[in-house]
């Protein structure tokens, strides 16, 4: 397949801001992309070559790519950074040297997405001695038959700066459409991504056999399932009237969610984001080799824990282990306690569709065979009063709060509903949570914050139509070096122009890709001329905005921006809100 066929489509995906046309644009790509390449369009266009949890890097540095422009193209290094500087983007830059480029041959090579997947691969694993040179050559030889267009493309996905503004469910949209001709078959091809977490593989099979292929689909031990999640409610009250019959309660602990795949006494560890963090548990690792199973997935909690007194620590602590070097210091000096809460697959069994009592049942007995791990404390009830009394007693031993299960729920990967709800406390404030927000923009501050953010723009997702609405500007809860730190990170995350996905109507100076999320307490949500969250729910021409924002000094690394709080949420808090005023 030629590359300048997805090179055209990002092209013309770049120029649209609207969802329908970027679905048609990346439907249309996929009907013209021959079977046999599906995989390597779809990682490509992910900006990847394959999914996260393979933990393979493509991030080119730019002092690199400035090296090979030099090399292969006829534009002086000075022009190379006066032009960097003017578009802030070496796609551009490119795409403009390239254009300038005398052609020295007569006849190009045939650029095609085979190749310029390979190149890639090889780009990525070259390591140690030498390496920068042989990534020059690679990518020098793959420069020297591109157009402008598609150099610019390589340019950007080998930098990690692709961008085209698509989720992966605008993805699953387009694989719907291209191969069953009904968007709403989406649910089939979603179904497939949360059991395989990979978008390329679910495409293979749509693409080979339509719906059929999907229905073979199994879990694999060492690739990540998309955890399922919990709805919120505020009282013991609203709980017992939603769900029906005997509730598991289970202490929330706050510490790093840990999908624990282990094959053959090998073992593999995801976070909640899916990306391979075995490196920063080589403690759990070496636990479950002592346990005599074929194969399995657990779900457990990791939460730092105090060495002398064993009691649970903030979960800031379990950042000392995320470091390349030095682990088994970090391991030692911050020990943790591995609390499981699920099993998903024992010995090439699918357990997802085992209700939640006979799950437990299960890992009861794997605890048992190992008093090293431990198995999250619950009490099974559906008397509101015990809850209230079990969420205080799990407070008082450090909790956060309660997860509280439905015991005839099976485990839906990648859903969030009311098969687990989660409770904290009420506290005082009107909100009765905080929220996770991703950053969308900002303003320079002045004085102490000049040349720093002085606010930045935060918004939440709307899921229905895929899009990230403001919903606040946060200024305050900042120390001056998470200051520091959240503008160090923003940095690689600037773009020319608002997002494709964002819907505000502020003016910032400046706009970033959608990725950092931060959590955020506030005072209460209220009705907004300015911001666009729930617009025209409420009232027509307003949105919904949070009141009195403050950063409560973490950052949602765990969190990708589409796991942040929905509108649909913010909706629910709003009318929580209204109610006590009403009462
Ligand atoms: P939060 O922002 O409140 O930490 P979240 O958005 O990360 O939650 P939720 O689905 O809302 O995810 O809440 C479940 C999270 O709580 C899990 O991801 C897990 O990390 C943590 N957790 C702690 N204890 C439990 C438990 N007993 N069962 C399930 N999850 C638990």
């Amino acid at each position: 397949m030629d590359y300048n066929i997805v090179a055209q489509a990002y092209e013309n995906m770049e120029k649209t801001r609207k969802r329908l046309e970027l679905l048609e644009i990346l439907s249309e790509l996929f009907r013209n992309t021959p079977r046999d390449v599906i995989e390597r369009v779809i990682y490509l266009t992910q900006g990847k070559i394959k999914p996260d949890f393979y933990g393979i890097e493509l991030g080119m540095s730019d002092k690199l790519v400035i090296k090979v422009l030099e090399k292969s193209t006829s534009m002086s290094k000075d022009r190379i950074m006066e032009e960097y500087k003017r578009t802030g983007d070496l796609g551009e830059v490119t795409k403009i040297s390239l254009s300038n480029k005398v052609q020295t041959t007569l006849v190009r090579d045939r650029l095609t997405v085979e190749r310029v997947y390979q190149t890639f691969e090889e780009i990525a694993s070259t390591a140690g001695h030498g390496s920068v040179d042989m990534k020059v050559a690679h990518l020098a030889g793959l420069l020297s038959d591109c157009t402008p267009i598609e150099g610019k493309y390589i340019i950007r996905t080998l930098m990690g700066i692709l961008r085209l503004g698509i989720a992966d469910y605008t993805v699953l949209d387009a694989l719907s459409v291209a191969y069953t001709n009904d968007k709403a078959n989406r649910k089939f091809l979603e179904r497939a991504y949360n059991i395989s977490s990979d978008l390329g593989k679910v495409a293979k099979l749509v693409a080979d056999n339509g719906l059929k292929g999907l229905e073979g689909i199994d879990i694999v031990v060492g690739n990540p399932i998309r955890p399922m999640l919990a709805e919120r409610l505020s009282s013991s009250q609203e709980i017992i009237k939603k769900v029906d019959g005997k509730i598991s309660l289970e202490y929330k602990l706050d510490g790093e969610r840990l999908q624990i795949h282990v094959n053959n006494k090998q073992t593999e560890i995801f976070s909640r984001k899916l990306e391979n963090i075995t490196n920063h548990y080589p403690d759990v690792c070496d636990i479950m080799k002592e346990l005599e199973v074929e194969n399995m997935i657990l779900e457990a909690e990791a939460v730092a824990i105090d060495k002398e007194s064993g009691s649970y620590l903030p979960f800031q602590e379990l950042m000392h282990r995320r470091r390349k070097y030095k682990i088994e210091q970090a391991v030692k000096n911050y020990p943790i306690s591995v609390n499981l809460f699920d099993i998903i697959y024992l010995d090439n069994q699918d357990l997802t569709n085992s209700s939640y009592e006979k799950r437990r049942k299960i890992l009861i007995k794997i605890i048992e065979k190992n008093k090293k791990l431990k198995i999250i404390k619950n009490k099974i009830t559906q008397d509101a009063i015990e809850i209230d009394d079990f969420l205080e007693q799990a407070i008082e031993e450090g909790c956060e709060g309660l997860v509280i299960k439905d015991i005839q729920g099976n485990y839906r990967a990648g859903a969030r509903e009311y098969l687990w709800i989660k409770l904290k406390r009420e506290y005082t404030s009107e909100m009765s949570d905080t929220l996770d927000l991703v950053i969308i923009g900002a303003m320079y501050g002045k004085g102490k914050r000049a040349n720093k953010y002085g606010a930045l723009l935060l918004a939440v997702y709307d899921k229905r139509q895929d899009v990230f609405r403001s919903f606040c500007k946060v200024g305050t809860g900042f120390s001056d070096e998470q200051l520091q730190t959240i503008y160090e990170i923003l940095q690689k995350n600037i773009i020319k122009n608002k997002h494709v996905r964002v819907d505000s109507k502020m003016d910032m100076d400046v706009w970033f890709e959608p990725e950092i999320v931060l959590e955020v307490s506030g005072s209460e949500i209220t009705i907004s001329p300015i911001h666009t969250s729930n617009k025209n729910e409420i009232r027509k021409n307003f949105g919904l905005a949070l009141r009195f924002p403050i950063f409560t000094g973490r950052i949602r690394e765990d969190k990708k921006p589409q796991d942040i709080t929905t509108t649909a949420e913010i909706m629910n808090e709003y009318e929580k809100q209204l109610k006590k005023v009403s009462n």
